[in-house]
């Protein structure tokens, strides 16, 4: 036994039945798709043996472009268009998302007031929608590896989200059309990747507490796990959302931007030529000493030192931010067994220097640090599918934020704790405040300020239907209840009446169980399908109109107007119309038919014009119609 299973209630495996099941590191930077094969947890790879795809969209006017590699190849000529590291936004508010407004090149609007969208070519997209992209995109390339569908996906998240980013992650893989078997915290995920639950003997109550330190291109997140007698659980969590490898990448662009006298004000073009320089150069110092630049017309050198004075500071502050989730363990550094190197930025030998200094030992880096976490997502979701019969997994994760209600005078009563573990429920009496009130505004609320307007707002509801009695008297009982995906259910019950009301949280910037169905009916990759319709639609619509004009006017002035041949060729071009307009599903190809019955019968309209002049003249003297 290591850990519980939690797989789904009726989900049963049949004992013959494989199914396939991928684990998604859905990245800010980069996304991968792993399964297990023969027991062992393997990335897949993409037609051109690749394993990393960037999580870029590109979109032009009629829609997705592409994703991935292909995307980020429009990154300079078109940045604007080119959507990466939307992980940022996802679960954000508008307000949230101005504040990054200086790091992401984008517009943003709203056009419901609440979920933040980028302008992009193809219209207003939202953070979600690019998600969904890029995990259509991997669960493709599973479907291709299996030869079969996908029956479902254990997508990770970082340890940090709150309820609105898992949401937003839930969202995007439904809309994706991918079964979340469940979301798993990246750290977690990677702790499995080095089977360290099965590393301690399940009958001695033998202890290893791992700290697991993850710093990608977006995102910094510490971990502390505690494993005891195969059982993980998570003791605190921490980290920066928004501090990662792309954070070293500015740092020395802003450097190179001054080494070449370049304005502070950079054009979005100049900007990403100077962060792709950055990054290139930053990558090749993890195995050299110091490499040659060479941006538009200027030379020069970055050594790994000056790199170092360069980024040593954002290093340092993702070891505070240890030091803090180790405070809010309850441990001291020693206490650490181990100690996981997770993400691409992680290959910069200085953060594993760093890392090791801090915790003082040597951190496990075995594994490809970019791939550990899908590979963990791997393992588990063949665990959750079924497909490993399990006295296996419990996964105990935390709750990265506290949860709490509004209170009188607009603050937050903290219901469930940060750092409590999941699945949790807790439960607290609240009563009313003025006499004979019948209703109650419950307001959840998420985070550690003591204002509610500080923190960030879940969701609001109304208990209704309260029996009037005198302020003070009623008793609402208020439960929160998280589940393992990390995702709330909040109800509110009066005790002497029993009247109660609940909610599933769906998080303000979040998607409503109907948006989501009617996003998926017209979701981007139908909706090219729709445009497709659409033209063709209005080119049968246009053709139906010409061969009704075209006869009638033949019906009236053939006669008069053509000769027996010109009237034949019409007629002939006339009836291929009607062929392609009922047999083509392409518009071009109907429009250039249209283009062509047009041509046949420009000198037939010309003619019926000068006719038409005639008779209007006839009758009428010049000088009546200049006047006109
Ligand atoms: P995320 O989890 O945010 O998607 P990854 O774990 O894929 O990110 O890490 C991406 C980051 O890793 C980028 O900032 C990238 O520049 C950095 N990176 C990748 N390879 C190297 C390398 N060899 N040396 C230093 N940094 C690297
Ligand atoms: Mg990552």
């Amino acid at each position: 036994m290591a850990l519980l299973q939690i797989s789904e209630p009726g989900q049963s495996p049949q004992p013959h039945q494989r199914k396939h099941a991928v684990g998604i590191d859905l990245g800010t930077t980069n996304s991968l798709v792993a399964t297990v094969r023969s027991g062992m947890a393997e990335v897949l790879k993409d037609e051109q043996g690749r394993e990393l795809l960037p999580s870029v969209v590109h979109y032009m006017t009629d829609g997705v472009s592409c994703v991935g590699h292909e995307a980020s190849e429009h990154n300079i000529a078109d940045p604007l268009n080119t959507i990466s590291s939307v992980k940022r936004l996802l679960g954000r508010g508008l307000a949230d998302v101005k504040t990054f407004g200086g790091q992401l090149p984008y517009e943003f609007d709203s056009d419901d007031g609440g979920m933040p969208k980028i302008k992009t070519a193809a219209g207003l997209i939202s953070p979600i929608q690019v998600s969904a992209e890029i995990l259509r995109k991997l669960a493709g390339r599973a479907e291709i590896a299996f030869d079969s569908m996908l029956d479902g996906a254990v997508i990770t998240v970082p340890a940090y989200f709150d309820d609105a980013q898992r949401q937003a992650t839930k969202d995007a893989a439904t809309l994706a059309g991918i079964k979340v078997l469940r979301l798993l915290n990246e750290p977690t995920a990677a702790a499995i990747a080095y089977g360290l639950d099965e590393s301690t003997d399940n009958n001695s109550s033998e202890e290893s507490t791992i700290a697991v330190y993850d710093l990608g291109g977006g995102t910094f997140d510490v971990s502390i796990l505690r494993l005891t007698r195969g059982v993980f659980e998570v003791l605190a969590t921490g980290g920066d959302s928004a501090l990662g490898g792309d954070d070293f990448d500015r740092a020395i662009a802003e450097w190179l931007r001054q080494e070449m006298g370049m304005a502070e004000d950079l054009n979005p073009i100049e900007q990403r030529i100077l962060l792709e320089t950055a990054r290139a150069a930053k990558e090749e110092l993890s195995d050299s000493d110091q490499v040659a630049l060479e941006v538009l017309d200027w030379r020069g050198t970055l050594t790994r030192e000056l790199m170092h004075s360069l980024i040593d500071g954002l290093i340092d502050k993702t070891l505070r931010a240890c030091k803090r989730s180790l405070r809010d363990a309850g441990l001291e550094k020693t206490q650490i067994s181990k100690v996981i190197l997770v993400g691409g930025s992680t290959r910069t030998p200085r953060v594993g220097e760093k890392v090791a200094e801090l915790f003082g030992t040597e951190p496990l880096c075995s594994l490809n640090p970019d791939q550990v976490v899908a590979m963990g997502a791997a393992l588990q979701a063949e665990v959750l599918v079924g497909n490993k019969s399990g006295d296996d997994m419990l996964l105990l994760d935390v709750i990265p934020l506290s949860l709490g209600i509004e209170t009188m005078g607009g603050l937050i009563e903290k219901i469930i704790h940060r750092n409590t573990t999941i699945p949790v429920s807790k439960a607290q009496e609240f009563t009313t405040f003025k006499d004979g009130q019948t209703a109650m505004a419950v307001h959840v609320l998420q985070g550690e300020r003591e204002l509610a307007t500080d923190c960030r707002s879940l969701a609001r509801f109304e208990l209704r239907g309260i029996p009037p009695m005198v302020a003070g008297a009623a008793k609402i009982r208020v439960a929160y209840q998280v589940d393992a995906d990390g995702l709330l259910n909040v109800s509110a019950r009066e005790l002497t009446s029993n009247v109660e009301s609940r909610i599933e949280v769906k998080p303000s910037y979040g998607l409503g169980e109907e948006e989501i169905t009617s996003m998926l009916q017209d979701s981007f990759s139908h909706a090219r399908d729709d445009m497709q319709a659409r033209a063709l639609r209005e080119q049968q619509v246009e053709a139906d109109r010409m061969i009704e004009d075209l006869l009638a006017a033949l019906d009236k002035d053939a006669e008069a107007l053509l000769d027996a041949q010109e009237s034949q060729c019409l007629h002939v071009a006339i009836n291929e119309l009607k062929q392609v307009r009922a047999s083509s599903t392409e518009h071009r190809v109907l429009a250039r038919q249209i283009e062509s019955v047009a041509k046949a019968s420009e000198e037939f309209a010309a003619r019926r014009m000068d006719a038409s002049i005639k008779s209007a003249l006839a009758g009428h003297t010049l000088d009546e119609i200049e006047k006109g």
